[in-house]
Protein backbone atom coordinates (compact mmCIF):
# COMPACT_ATOMS: atom_id res chain seq x y z
CA UNK A 1 0.00 0.00 0.00
CA UNK A 2 1.36 3.51 -0.86
CA UNK A 3 1.92 5.65 2.44
CA UNK A 4 -1.54 7.74 3.63
CA UNK A 5 -2.31 9.88 6.57
CA UNK A 6 -4.83 7.55 8.69
CA UNK A 7 -8.05 9.44 8.70
CA UNK A 8 -8.97 11.15 12.07
CA UNK A 9 -11.26 8.45 12.85
CA UNK A 10 -8.42 5.61 12.69
CA UNK A 11 -5.46 7.96 14.32
CA UNK A 12 -7.91 8.64 17.44
CA UNK A 13 -8.70 4.96 17.98
CA UNK A 14 -4.66 4.28 17.55
CA UNK A 15 -4.27 6.69 20.01
CA UNK A 16 -7.09 5.44 22.62
CA UNK A 17 -5.10 2.18 22.83
CA UNK A 18 -2.63 4.11 24.52
CA UNK A 19 -4.51 5.86 26.85
CA UNK A 20 -7.57 3.40 27.58
CA UNK A 21 -6.65 0.50 28.07
CA UNK A 22 -9.70 -0.87 30.58
CA UNK A 23 -12.28 0.13 32.84
CA UNK A 24 -9.61 1.37 35.41
CA UNK A 25 -7.81 3.65 32.72
CA UNK A 26 -10.70 5.51 31.62
CA UNK A 27 -11.82 6.52 35.51
CA UNK A 28 -8.44 7.50 36.22
CA UNK A 29 -8.60 9.56 33.68
CA UNK A 30 -12.23 11.07 34.08
CA UNK A 31 -11.44 11.53 37.67
CA UNK A 32 -7.96 13.65 36.74
CA UNK A 33 -9.91 15.66 34.64
CA UNK A 34 -11.96 16.17 37.86
CA UNK A 35 -9.59 16.95 39.92
CA UNK A 36 -8.11 19.31 37.31
CA UNK A 37 -11.35 20.91 37.57
CA UNK A 38 -11.18 22.26 40.79
CA UNK A 39 -13.56 19.28 42.59
CA UNK A 40 -14.32 18.75 46.10
CA UNK A 41 -16.62 16.06 45.53
CA UNK A 42 -16.34 13.14 42.67
CA UNK A 43 -18.61 10.01 42.25
CA UNK A 44 -17.84 7.38 40.36
CA UNK A 45 -20.51 4.44 39.39
CA UNK A 46 -19.76 1.29 37.37
CA UNK A 47 -21.94 -1.14 36.29
CA UNK A 48 -20.78 -4.86 35.26
CA UNK A 49 -17.18 -4.13 36.15
CA UNK A 50 -16.96 -0.88 33.95
CA UNK A 51 -18.16 -2.83 30.96
CA UNK A 52 -21.57 -2.15 30.74
CA UNK A 53 -21.14 1.18 31.71
CA UNK A 54 -18.84 4.38 34.12
CA UNK A 55 -20.11 7.37 35.14
CA UNK A 56 -18.01 10.13 36.60
CA UNK A 57 -19.46 12.48 38.43
CA UNK A 58 -17.92 15.44 39.68
CA UNK A 59 -18.79 19.24 41.21
CA UNK A 60 -15.89 20.81 39.72
CA UNK A 61 -15.77 24.16 37.62
CA UNK A 62 -17.30 22.66 34.73
CA UNK A 63 -17.13 23.39 30.76
CA UNK A 64 -18.85 25.79 29.32
CA UNK A 65 -21.49 25.00 27.03
CA UNK A 66 -20.16 26.53 24.00
CA UNK A 67 -16.59 24.78 24.40
CA UNK A 68 -18.41 21.40 25.77
CA UNK A 69 -17.60 20.36 22.03
CA UNK A 70 -14.11 20.75 22.01
CA UNK A 71 -13.69 18.66 24.88
CA UNK A 72 -13.69 15.81 22.67
CA UNK A 73 -12.00 17.08 19.58
CA UNK A 74 -8.36 15.26 19.76
CA UNK A 75 -5.46 17.97 20.83
CA UNK A 76 -7.84 20.17 22.28
CA UNK A 77 -6.85 20.77 25.85
CA UNK A 78 -7.86 24.03 28.04
CA UNK A 79 -4.56 23.11 30.66
CA UNK A 80 -1.68 24.27 28.42
CA UNK A 81 -0.75 26.92 25.32
CA UNK A 82 1.46 27.58 22.69
CA UNK A 83 3.45 29.73 25.97
CA UNK A 84 3.16 26.55 27.98
CA UNK A 85 6.34 25.19 29.33
CA UNK A 86 6.25 21.43 28.05
CA UNK A 87 8.10 20.34 31.31
CA UNK A 88 6.42 22.34 34.29
CA UNK A 89 2.71 21.34 34.42
CA UNK A 90 0.60 21.87 37.34
CA UNK A 91 -2.03 19.60 36.07
CA UNK A 92 -2.81 16.02 35.47
CA UNK A 93 -3.72 16.22 32.15
CA UNK A 94 -2.28 18.34 29.52
CA UNK A 95 -2.61 16.44 26.03
CA UNK A 96 -6.14 16.62 25.29
CA UNK A 97 -6.61 13.25 24.02
CA UNK A 98 -8.85 11.35 26.96
CA UNK A 99 -12.40 12.52 25.83
CA UNK A 100 -11.60 11.93 22.19
CA UNK A 101 -10.00 8.82 22.59
CA UNK A 102 -12.40 7.54 25.61
CA UNK A 103 -15.49 8.59 22.94
CA UNK A 104 -14.04 6.73 19.59
CA UNK A 105 -14.73 3.54 21.47
CA UNK A 106 -17.79 4.10 23.38
CA UNK A 107 -21.02 6.04 23.95
CA UNK A 108 -20.05 8.84 25.78
CA UNK A 109 -22.85 11.11 27.46
CA UNK A 110 -21.60 14.72 29.26
CA UNK A 111 -23.77 16.20 30.85
CA UNK A 112 -21.80 19.93 32.28
CA UNK A 113 -22.63 23.43 34.09
CA UNK A 114 -20.09 25.83 34.16
CA UNK A 115 -20.05 27.75 37.02
CA UNK A 116 -20.88 30.88 34.81
CA UNK A 117 -23.81 29.58 33.37
CA UNK A 118 -27.08 29.22 34.94
CA UNK A 119 -28.14 25.97 32.67
CA UNK A 120 -26.11 23.10 31.56
CA UNK A 121 -25.73 21.01 28.00
CA UNK A 122 -25.55 17.75 27.22
CA UNK A 123 -23.70 16.48 24.38
CA UNK A 124 -23.62 12.61 23.05
CA UNK A 125 -21.23 11.31 21.39
CA UNK A 126 -21.56 7.58 19.66
CA UNK A 127 -18.39 5.80 19.23
CA UNK A 128 -16.82 8.66 17.58
CA UNK A 129 -20.15 10.35 16.50
CA UNK A 130 -21.06 13.88 17.83
CA UNK A 131 -24.26 14.36 18.17
CA UNK A 132 -26.04 17.64 18.45
CA UNK A 133 -25.36 19.57 21.74
CA UNK A 134 -28.75 20.10 24.00
CA UNK A 135 -29.54 22.82 26.29
CA UNK A 136 -30.53 21.36 30.29
CA UNK A 137 -31.09 21.83 34.10
CA UNK A 138 -27.72 20.72 35.84
CA UNK A 139 -26.14 21.37 38.94
CA UNK A 140 -22.25 23.09 38.27
CA UNK A 141 -19.71 20.56 37.53
CA UNK A 142 -19.54 17.57 35.11
CA UNK A 143 -20.73 14.10 34.47
CA UNK A 144 -19.62 11.83 31.85
CA UNK A 145 -21.22 8.57 31.36
CA UNK A 146 -19.61 5.92 28.90
CA UNK A 147 -21.81 3.29 27.57
CA UNK A 148 -20.66 -0.34 25.96
CA UNK A 149 -17.22 0.34 26.65
CA UNK A 150 -14.62 -1.33 23.28
CA UNK A 151 -18.12 -2.63 21.63
CA UNK A 152 -16.43 -1.44 19.05
CA UNK A 153 -13.05 -2.99 19.43
CA UNK A 154 -13.18 -6.65 20.04
CA UNK A 155 -10.00 -6.92 20.48
CA UNK A 156 -9.61 -4.88 23.23
CA UNK A 157 -12.85 -6.59 24.55
CA UNK A 158 -10.92 -9.93 24.64
CA UNK A 159 -8.39 -8.30 27.52
CA UNK A 160 -10.96 -7.38 29.96
CA UNK A 161 -10.88 -9.05 33.01
CA UNK A 162 -14.28 -10.81 35.02
CA UNK A 163 -16.00 -7.71 36.34
CA UNK A 164 -14.76 -8.35 39.62
CA UNK A 165 -11.14 -8.25 38.75
CA UNK A 166 -11.79 -4.88 36.70
CA UNK A 167 -13.89 -3.42 40.16
CA UNK A 168 -10.67 -4.07 42.27
CA UNK A 169 -8.53 -2.74 39.42
CA UNK A 170 -10.56 0.07 39.64
CA UNK A 171 -10.36 0.39 43.62
CA UNK A 172 -6.66 0.19 43.88
CA UNK A 173 -6.45 2.68 41.55
CA UNK A 174 -8.51 5.17 43.16
CA UNK A 175 -7.33 4.59 46.79
CA UNK A 176 -4.38 5.86 45.70
CA UNK A 177 -5.79 8.74 43.92
CA UNK A 178 -8.01 9.33 47.13
CA UNK A 179 -4.51 9.19 49.66
CA UNK A 180 -3.29 11.72 47.44
CA UNK A 181 -6.09 13.71 47.76
CA UNK A 182 -7.47 13.61 50.79
CA UNK A 183 -9.21 16.82 50.41
CA UNK A 184 -11.53 15.35 48.04
CA UNK A 185 -14.39 13.23 48.78
CA UNK A 186 -14.34 10.08 47.00
CA UNK A 187 -17.07 7.60 46.08
CA UNK A 188 -17.17 4.53 44.28
CA UNK A 189 -20.29 2.30 43.65
CA UNK A 190 -19.94 -0.81 41.55
CA UNK A 191 -23.47 -2.50 41.16
CA UNK A 192 -25.27 -0.86 43.65
CA UNK A 193 -22.86 -1.36 46.28
CA UNK A 194 -20.55 1.16 47.86
CA UNK A 195 -16.76 0.12 47.11
CA UNK A 196 -14.94 2.85 48.52
CA UNK A 197 -15.90 6.38 49.96
CA UNK A 198 -13.49 8.91 51.34
CA UNK A 199 -14.80 12.28 53.65
CA UNK A 200 -12.58 14.74 51.89
CA UNK A 201 -11.13 16.09 54.87
CA UNK A 202 -7.95 17.45 53.95
CA UNK A 203 -6.95 15.40 56.56
CA UNK A 204 -4.08 12.46 55.68
CA UNK A 205 -4.91 10.57 58.62
CA UNK A 206 -8.64 10.16 57.44
CA UNK A 207 -7.89 8.78 54.23
CA UNK A 208 -5.87 6.44 54.91
CA UNK A 209 -8.87 5.05 57.56
CA UNK A 210 -11.27 5.21 54.74
CA UNK A 211 -8.89 3.60 52.52
CA UNK A 212 -7.12 0.91 54.69
CA UNK A 213 -9.09 1.27 57.67
CA UNK A 214 -8.82 1.95 61.13
CA UNK A 215 -6.62 -0.61 62.60
CA UNK A 216 -4.15 0.90 60.21
CA UNK A 217 -4.39 4.32 60.21
CA UNK A 218 -3.94 4.63 63.84
CA UNK A 219 -0.40 2.78 63.76
CA UNK A 220 0.30 4.90 60.86
CA UNK A 221 3.62 7.45 61.72
CA UNK A 222 3.80 10.83 59.72
CA UNK A 223 6.00 12.66 57.85
CA UNK A 224 6.71 15.79 58.53
CA UNK A 225 7.53 17.96 55.31
CA UNK A 226 10.92 19.99 55.78
CA UNK A 227 9.76 23.81 55.65
CA UNK A 228 10.92 25.92 53.05
CA UNK A 229 12.74 23.52 51.11
CA UNK A 230 12.25 23.66 47.21
CA UNK A 231 12.42 19.82 47.71
CA UNK A 232 10.23 18.19 50.38
CA UNK A 233 8.38 14.79 51.18
CA UNK A 234 5.17 14.39 53.51
CA UNK A 235 2.88 11.33 53.73
CA UNK A 236 2.29 8.79 56.57
CA UNK A 237 4.17 5.68 56.45
CA UNK A 238 3.36 2.32 58.50
CA UNK A 239 5.01 1.23 62.28
CA UNK A 240 7.02 -1.76 61.36
CA UNK A 241 4.17 -3.69 63.86
CA UNK A 242 2.75 -3.75 60.66
CA UNK A 243 3.55 -4.81 57.29
CA UNK A 244 2.53 -6.72 54.15
CA UNK A 245 3.23 -9.44 51.50
CA UNK A 246 3.59 -7.37 48.85
CA UNK A 247 4.47 -3.64 47.24
CA UNK A 248 1.17 -2.60 46.26
CA UNK A 249 0.61 -0.84 49.73
CA UNK A 250 2.65 1.91 48.59
CA UNK A 251 1.89 5.05 47.05
CA UNK A 252 3.68 7.70 45.76
CA UNK A 253 3.03 10.68 44.28
CA UNK A 254 5.22 13.56 43.10
CA UNK A 255 3.74 17.55 42.80
CA UNK A 256 0.21 15.42 43.26
CA UNK A 257 0.69 13.05 40.09
CA UNK A 258 0.32 8.77 41.26
CA UNK A 259 3.26 7.39 40.25
CA UNK A 260 5.12 4.38 39.51
CA UNK A 261 8.72 4.13 40.11
CA UNK A 262 10.74 1.11 40.79
CA UNK A 263 13.60 3.06 42.18
CA UNK A 264 11.25 5.27 44.53
CA UNK A 265 9.62 2.42 45.89
CA UNK A 266 12.88 0.84 46.54
CA UNK A 267 14.33 3.85 48.32
CA UNK A 268 10.91 3.35 50.42
CA UNK A 269 11.94 -0.13 50.97
CA UNK A 270 15.56 0.65 52.08
CA UNK A 271 14.36 2.85 54.46
CA UNK A 272 12.42 0.10 56.22
CA UNK A 273 15.65 -2.13 56.30
CA UNK A 274 15.99 -3.72 59.22
CA UNK A 275 12.76 -3.10 60.96
CA UNK A 276 11.08 -5.64 59.18
CA UNK A 277 11.57 -9.01 58.44
CA UNK A 278 12.52 -9.76 54.59
CA UNK A 279 10.23 -9.88 52.12
CA UNK A 280 7.56 -7.98 54.07
CA UNK A 281 6.61 -4.34 52.45
CA UNK A 282 5.40 -0.99 54.70
CA UNK A 283 2.17 0.52 53.86
CA UNK A 284 3.09 4.06 53.17
CA UNK A 285 1.81 6.99 51.42
CA UNK A 286 4.91 9.14 50.51
CA UNK A 287 3.93 12.95 48.59
CA UNK A 288 6.61 14.45 47.12
CA UNK A 289 6.64 17.93 46.34
CA UNK A 290 9.76 19.16 43.73
CA UNK A 291 9.68 22.39 41.87
CA UNK A 292 7.56 22.04 38.47
CA UNK A 293 10.39 22.46 36.30
CA UNK A 294 12.24 19.23 37.70
CA UNK A 295 9.82 17.07 36.85
CA UNK A 296 8.86 15.73 33.29
CA UNK A 297 5.48 14.17 33.38
CA UNK A 298 5.63 13.88 29.34
CA UNK A 299 6.86 10.26 28.86
CA UNK A 300 4.63 7.74 29.47
CA UNK A 301 1.14 7.66 27.78
CA UNK A 302 -0.60 6.71 31.03
CA UNK A 303 1.86 9.48 32.54
CA UNK A 304 2.14 7.18 35.35
CA UNK A 305 5.92 7.28 35.28
CA UNK A 306 8.07 11.08 35.19
CA UNK A 307 11.35 11.39 34.62
CA UNK A 308 13.29 13.87 37.41
CA UNK A 309 15.62 16.25 36.65
CA UNK A 310 17.72 15.33 39.80
CA UNK A 311 16.30 11.38 41.03
CA UNK A 312 19.15 11.10 43.24
CA UNK A 313 18.04 14.31 44.86
CA UNK A 314 14.76 12.26 45.28
CA UNK A 315 15.77 9.45 46.07
CA UNK A 316 18.16 10.40 49.16
CA UNK A 317 15.42 12.72 50.26
CA UNK A 318 12.80 10.01 50.51
CA UNK A 319 14.68 7.64 51.82
CA UNK A 320 16.47 9.86 53.95
CA UNK A 321 12.77 11.34 55.98
CA UNK A 322 11.54 7.68 56.28
CA UNK A 323 14.73 6.45 57.80
CA UNK A 324 14.70 9.22 60.13
CA UNK A 325 11.22 8.75 61.09
CA UNK A 326 11.66 5.17 61.79
CA UNK A 327 14.45 5.65 63.79
CA UNK A 328 13.07 8.37 65.68
CA UNK A 329 9.94 6.28 66.87
CA UNK A 330 10.91 2.79 66.39
CA UNK A 331 8.83 1.04 69.41
CA UNK A 332 9.76 -1.62 71.88
CA UNK A 333 7.24 -3.90 70.67
CA UNK A 334 4.60 -4.09 73.48
CA UNK A 335 3.41 -7.19 74.51
CA UNK A 336 -0.58 -7.14 73.77
CA UNK A 337 -1.10 -3.88 72.08
CA UNK A 338 -4.28 -3.35 70.80
CA UNK A 339 -5.47 -6.63 72.84
CA UNK A 340 -7.56 -4.03 75.74
CA UNK A 341 -9.25 -1.26 75.13
CA UNK A 342 -10.08 1.60 76.70
CA UNK A 343 -6.60 1.96 78.32
CA UNK A 344 -6.52 5.80 78.02
CA UNK A 345 -9.31 5.84 80.83
CA UNK A 346 -7.16 4.59 83.11
CA UNK A 347 -4.03 6.92 82.73
CA UNK A 348 -3.04 8.21 86.34
CA UNK A 349 -3.08 11.86 86.32
CA UNK A 350 0.22 13.52 85.55
CA UNK A 351 1.34 9.61 85.14
CA UNK A 352 3.05 8.35 82.03
CA UNK A 353 0.74 6.11 79.42
CA UNK A 354 1.49 2.85 78.26
CA UNK A 355 2.54 5.04 75.03
CA UNK A 356 4.89 7.49 76.19
CA UNK A 357 7.25 5.30 74.46
CA UNK A 358 8.74 8.09 72.85
CA UNK A 359 9.64 9.71 76.67
CA UNK A 360 10.97 6.33 76.96
CA UNK A 361 13.42 5.62 74.56
CA UNK A 362 15.03 8.96 74.78
CA UNK A 363 16.38 7.62 78.08
CA UNK A 364 14.02 9.59 80.65
CA UNK A 365 16.80 8.28 83.48
CA UNK A 366 15.71 10.65 86.35
CA UNK A 367 12.22 9.74 86.24
CA UNK A 368 13.28 6.42 86.75
CA UNK A 369 14.79 5.51 89.94
CA UNK A 370 17.99 4.33 89.23
CA UNK A 371 18.20 -0.03 88.98
CA UNK A 372 20.78 -1.83 91.27
CA UNK A 373 22.12 -2.54 88.18
CA UNK A 374 21.23 -0.66 85.10
CA UNK A 375 23.02 -2.30 82.32
CA UNK A 376 24.32 1.14 81.14
CA UNK A 377 22.85 4.59 80.65
CA UNK A 378 20.98 5.20 77.65
CA UNK A 379 22.47 8.24 76.74
CA UNK A 380 26.16 6.36 76.64
CA UNK A 381 28.65 9.22 75.18
CA UNK A 382 30.06 5.61 73.03
CA UNK A 383 26.71 5.05 71.75
CA UNK A 384 25.91 8.31 70.33
CA UNK A 385 29.65 8.48 68.02
CA UNK A 386 29.38 4.70 67.21
CA UNK A 387 25.80 5.43 65.97
CA UNK A 388 26.85 8.07 64.06
CA UNK A 389 29.50 6.33 62.24
CA UNK A 390 27.87 2.96 61.59
CA UNK A 391 24.61 4.93 59.81
CA UNK A 392 26.81 6.99 57.74
CA UNK A 393 28.13 3.99 56.16
CA UNK A 394 24.53 2.39 55.69
CA UNK A 395 22.10 5.36 54.43
CA UNK A 396 24.40 8.41 54.02
CA UNK A 397 24.87 10.57 57.24
CA UNK A 398 22.15 11.47 60.02
CA UNK A 399 23.56 12.99 62.53
CA UNK A 400 20.91 15.29 64.07
CA UNK A 401 18.22 12.15 63.76
CA UNK A 402 17.45 10.98 67.36
CA UNK A 403 18.41 7.35 67.73
CA UNK A 404 16.48 4.36 68.62
CA UNK A 405 17.90 3.59 71.96
CA UNK A 406 16.94 0.79 74.80
CA UNK A 407 15.10 1.07 78.19
CA UNK A 408 17.49 1.01 80.95
CA UNK A 409 17.07 -2.14 82.14
CA UNK A 410 17.77 -4.55 85.00
CA UNK A 411 17.86 -8.46 84.17
CA UNK A 412 16.36 -10.83 86.87
CA UNK A 413 16.82 -14.19 84.83
CA UNK A 414 16.08 -16.37 82.36
CA UNK A 415 12.85 -18.30 81.04
CA UNK A 416 12.49 -21.10 79.14
CA UNK A 417 15.98 -20.85 77.85
CA UNK A 418 14.76 -18.07 75.29
CA UNK A 419 13.85 -15.27 77.06
CA UNK A 420 15.96 -12.34 78.91
CA UNK A 421 13.59 -11.09 81.73
CA UNK A 422 14.41 -7.56 82.46
CA UNK A 423 12.96 -5.15 84.83
CA UNK A 424 12.72 -1.40 83.06
CA UNK A 425 11.11 1.77 83.79
CA UNK A 426 7.82 1.03 82.10
CA UNK A 427 7.04 -2.75 83.17
CA UNK A 428 8.26 -5.97 82.62
CA UNK A 429 10.62 -6.72 79.36
CA UNK A 430 11.46 -9.85 77.91
CA UNK A 431 14.02 -10.03 75.10
CA UNK A 432 14.36 -12.85 72.97
CA UNK A 433 18.16 -13.71 73.58
CA UNK A 434 18.79 -15.51 69.94
CA UNK A 435 17.11 -11.63 67.86
CA UNK A 436 19.30 -9.73 70.57
CA UNK A 437 22.27 -11.60 69.37
CA UNK A 438 21.66 -11.76 66.16
CA UNK A 439 21.50 -7.91 66.22
CA UNK A 440 24.76 -7.91 67.76
CA UNK A 441 26.23 -10.16 65.76
CA UNK A 442 24.91 -8.87 62.86
CA UNK A 443 26.21 -4.82 63.82
CA UNK A 444 29.77 -6.68 64.34
CA UNK A 445 29.98 -8.20 61.03
CA UNK A 446 28.87 -5.10 59.48
CA UNK A 447 31.47 -3.32 61.36
CA UNK A 448 34.28 -6.11 59.87
CA UNK A 449 32.64 -5.95 56.53
CA UNK A 450 33.50 -1.96 55.77
CA UNK A 451 36.68 -1.99 57.81
CA UNK A 452 37.86 -5.07 55.28
CA UNK A 453 39.10 -6.68 58.04
CA UNK A 454 37.75 -10.20 57.73
CA UNK A 455 37.49 -12.50 61.38
CA UNK A 456 38.44 -15.29 59.52
CA UNK A 457 38.82 -19.01 61.75
CA UNK A 458 40.72 -21.11 58.85
CA UNK A 459 39.39 -25.17 58.87
CA UNK A 460 41.65 -27.62 60.42
CA UNK A 461 40.63 -29.26 57.43
CA UNK A 462 39.29 -27.75 53.94
CA UNK A 463 36.08 -28.47 52.94
CA UNK A 464 34.82 -29.75 49.75
CA UNK A 465 31.15 -29.02 48.89
CA UNK A 466 29.47 -30.06 46.07
CA UNK A 467 26.78 -27.12 44.97
CA UNK A 468 23.39 -27.09 43.00
CA UNK A 469 23.14 -25.80 39.42
CA UNK A 470 23.42 -22.32 38.97
CA UNK A 471 24.88 -21.64 42.84
CA UNK A 472 28.42 -22.10 41.22
CA UNK A 473 27.97 -18.52 39.49
CA UNK A 474 26.20 -17.40 42.85
CA UNK A 475 29.36 -18.12 44.46
CA UNK A 476 31.52 -16.83 41.27
CA UNK A 477 29.72 -13.57 41.76
CA UNK A 478 30.32 -12.94 45.18
CA UNK A 479 33.53 -13.96 46.02
CA UNK A 480 35.37 -11.02 46.95
CA UNK A 481 31.95 -10.14 48.98
CA UNK A 482 31.92 -13.32 50.79
CA UNK A 483 35.68 -12.82 51.24
CA UNK A 484 35.34 -9.58 52.98
CA UNK A 485 33.05 -11.41 56.04
CA UNK A 486 35.62 -14.62 56.21
CA UNK A 487 34.95 -17.11 53.48
CA UNK A 488 37.63 -18.40 52.12
CA UNK A 489 36.04 -20.25 49.23
CA UNK A 490 37.88 -21.41 46.11
CA UNK A 491 36.28 -22.87 42.66
CA UNK A 492 36.99 -26.47 42.46
CA UNK A 493 35.79 -27.78 39.40
CA UNK A 494 32.44 -27.65 37.93
CA UNK A 495 30.23 -28.21 40.34
CA UNK A 496 32.29 -27.70 43.91
CA UNK A 497 34.00 -25.66 46.08
CA UNK A 498 36.50 -25.73 48.60
CA UNK A 499 36.15 -23.82 51.50
CA UNK A 500 39.15 -22.99 53.80
CA UNK A 501 38.05 -20.53 56.39
CA UNK A 502 35.13 -19.72 57.79
CA UNK A 503 33.67 -16.27 59.32
CA UNK A 504 35.35 -15.63 62.84
CA UNK A 505 31.74 -15.27 64.43
CA UNK A 506 30.76 -18.67 63.09
CA UNK A 507 34.16 -20.51 64.82
CA UNK A 508 32.55 -21.85 67.52
CA UNK A 509 28.78 -23.39 65.57
CA UNK A 510 30.93 -24.39 62.55
CA UNK A 511 31.88 -28.03 64.24
CA UNK A 512 27.93 -28.72 65.35
CA UNK A 513 26.61 -27.37 61.40
CA UNK A 514 29.96 -28.55 59.93
CA UNK A 515 31.11 -25.66 57.92
CA UNK A 516 30.28 -27.23 54.57
CA UNK A 517 26.53 -27.17 55.45
CA UNK A 518 26.98 -23.44 57.09
CA UNK A 519 27.88 -22.50 53.65
CA UNK A 520 25.08 -23.84 51.69
CA UNK A 521 22.50 -22.94 54.33
CA UNK A 522 23.92 -19.46 53.84
CA UNK A 523 23.77 -19.83 50.19
CA UNK A 524 20.80 -21.25 49.98
CA UNK A 525 19.11 -18.53 52.31
CA UNK A 526 20.51 -15.88 50.12
CA UNK A 527 19.32 -17.21 46.47
CA UNK A 528 15.79 -17.13 48.13
CA UNK A 529 15.44 -13.78 46.66
CA UNK A 530 14.16 -11.06 49.01
CA UNK A 531 14.11 -7.48 48.38
CA UNK A 532 15.04 -4.42 50.09
CA UNK A 533 18.46 -5.78 51.43
CA UNK A 534 21.32 -6.15 49.31
CA UNK A 535 22.97 -9.14 48.81
CA UNK A 536 25.63 -8.31 51.37
CA UNK A 537 23.33 -7.07 54.34
CA UNK A 538 21.09 -10.70 53.92
CA UNK A 539 24.88 -12.63 54.21
CA UNK A 540 25.29 -10.81 57.22
CA UNK A 541 22.26 -11.31 58.28
CA UNK A 542 22.10 -15.05 57.79
CA UNK A 543 25.54 -15.61 59.16
CA UNK A 544 24.40 -13.37 62.17
CA UNK A 545 21.58 -16.14 62.20
CA UNK A 546 23.72 -18.88 62.08
CA UNK A 547 26.35 -17.90 65.14
CA UNK A 548 24.49 -16.38 67.35
CA UNK A 549 22.79 -18.61 70.51
CA UNK A 550 19.83 -20.64 69.78
CA UNK A 551 16.89 -20.50 72.02
CA UNK A 552 16.58 -23.50 74.33
CA UNK A 553 20.36 -22.73 75.23
CA UNK A 554 20.68 -21.93 78.57
CA UNK A 555 22.39 -18.42 79.50
CA UNK A 556 24.03 -17.73 82.69
CA UNK A 557 22.87 -14.08 84.14
CA UNK A 558 26.47 -12.55 83.26
CA UNK A 559 26.47 -13.53 79.89
CA UNK A 560 22.91 -12.39 79.47
CA UNK A 561 23.81 -8.75 81.20
CA UNK A 562 27.16 -9.10 78.59
CA UNK A 563 24.33 -9.49 75.60
CA UNK A 564 22.47 -6.40 76.59
CA UNK A 565 24.88 -4.17 77.08
CA UNK A 566 25.89 -5.10 73.77
CA UNK A 567 22.76 -4.70 72.37
CA UNK A 568 22.44 -1.26 73.58
CA UNK A 569 25.39 -0.45 71.23
CA UNK A 570 23.98 -1.52 67.96
CA UNK A 571 22.36 0.67 65.79
CA UNK A 572 18.65 -0.40 66.03
CA UNK A 573 18.39 -2.36 69.51
CA UNK A 574 14.53 -3.14 69.28
CA UNK A 575 14.57 -5.62 66.16
CA UNK A 576 16.72 -8.34 65.02
CA UNK A 577 18.16 -8.10 61.53
CA UNK A 578 15.31 -9.63 59.89
CA UNK A 579 13.20 -7.16 61.07
CA UNK A 580 11.76 -9.05 64.54
CA UNK A 581 11.48 -7.48 67.46
CA UNK A 582 14.11 -8.07 70.16
CA UNK A 583 12.31 -7.34 72.99
CA UNK A 584 8.62 -6.79 74.05
CA UNK A 585 6.80 -4.95 76.91
CA UNK A 586 4.70 -5.78 79.66
CA UNK A 587 3.54 -2.36 80.44
CA UNK A 588 3.17 -1.42 84.22
CA UNK A 589 -0.24 0.01 83.43
CA UNK A 590 -1.34 -3.56 82.24
CA UNK A 591 0.01 -5.19 85.12
CA UNK A 592 -2.03 -3.38 87.43
CA UNK A 593 -5.16 -3.31 85.52
CA UNK A 594 -4.85 -7.62 84.61
CA UNK A 595 -4.63 -7.69 89.01
CA UNK A 596 -7.27 -5.22 89.48
CA UNK A 597 -5.34 -2.97 91.38
CA UNK A 598 -7.13 -0.19 89.97
P1 LIG B 1 -6.73 17.15 29.08
O1 LIG B 1 -7.17 16.71 30.42
O2 LIG B 1 -5.39 16.57 28.71
O3 LIG B 1 -6.81 18.61 28.87
P2 LIG B 1 -9.06 15.76 28.17
O4 LIG B 1 -9.40 15.15 26.85
O5 LIG B 1 -9.03 14.86 29.32
O6 LIG B 1 -7.70 16.51 27.99
O7 LIG B 1 -10.10 16.91 28.44
C1 LIG B 1 -10.25 17.97 27.49
C2 LIG B 1 -10.70 19.24 28.16
O8 LIG B 1 -12.04 19.11 28.62
C3 LIG B 1 -9.93 19.64 29.37
O9 LIG B 1 -8.78 20.38 29.04
C4 LIG B 1 -10.92 20.46 30.18
O10 LIG B 1 -10.93 21.80 29.74
C5 LIG B 1 -12.25 19.85 29.79
N1 LIG B 1 -12.73 18.90 30.83
C6 LIG B 1 -12.71 17.56 30.76
N2 LIG B 1 -13.27 17.02 31.85
C7 LIG B 1 -13.65 18.03 32.64
C8 LIG B 1 -14.30 18.12 33.93
N3 LIG B 1 -14.64 17.02 34.63
N4 LIG B 1 -14.54 19.36 34.43
C9 LIG B 1 -14.20 20.47 33.73
N5 LIG B 1 -13.58 20.45 32.53
C10 LIG B 1 -13.31 19.25 31.99
MG1 LIG C 1 -7.63 14.79 30.96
Amino acid sequence: MPIKVLSDDLASRIAAGEVVERPASVIKELVENSIDAGSSRVVIELVDGGAKSITVTDNGHGIPAGELPFAFERFATSKIDENSDLIAIGTLGFRGEALPSIASVSRVTAVSRSVESDSGARLVIDFGDKHSLEKTGAPVGTRIQVDGLFQNVPARLKFMGSPGKEVSRVQAMLGSLALVYPDIAFTLVSDSRERLKTTGTGKLEDAVRSVYGSKIADQMLSLEPEEQSAFSVDGLISSPSINRSNRNYITLAVNGRTIQSRRLTYAVEQAYHGFLPERRFPIAVVRIQTPLSDVDANVHPAKSEVRFLREDLVYALVQRSIRGLLNASAPVHELGIGRTSGVGLLRPVGGSTPGSRTAMSSGSVSTWPTPEEPVQSALDHENVTKNESSNATESGSFSGTPRETLPVLRVVGQTHETYIVCEGPEGIYLVDQHAAHERVTYDQLQDTFSNRSPDSQALLEPAVIELAPGMLTVVQEHLEELGKVGWDAEIFGANSIVIRSIPGALSTRASSDGAGQMFINVLDELTQGGTGQSWVDRMLATVACHSSVRAGQTLPIEDAKSLLRQLEKTTHPNTCPHGRPTLIQLSVNDLEREFKRR
